[in-house]
């Protein structure tokens, strides 16, 4: 049995049964292991990444 993906911020469960499943992303960790993202964390998380631009981008 695979372990149920969850996503690793917010815990969500996902649920291949729904389409909306295939708008999850994920990376992997230091230790080579899988981390699910659901779209709402993903998009939060492109904000974050895109928050941390050093000042010389603006
Ligand atoms: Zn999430």
């Amino acid at each position: 049995m695979e372990p149920p993906q969850a996503c690793h911020l917010c815990g969500e469960r996902r649920d291949l049964s729904d389409p909306t499943s295939l708008a999850w992303g994920n990376d992997r960790d230091d230790e080579g292991r899988v981390r699910w993202l659901c779209p709402g964390c993903t998009r939060g998380h492109l904000r974050d990444i895109e928050a941390r631009l050093p000042d010389r981008w603006w």
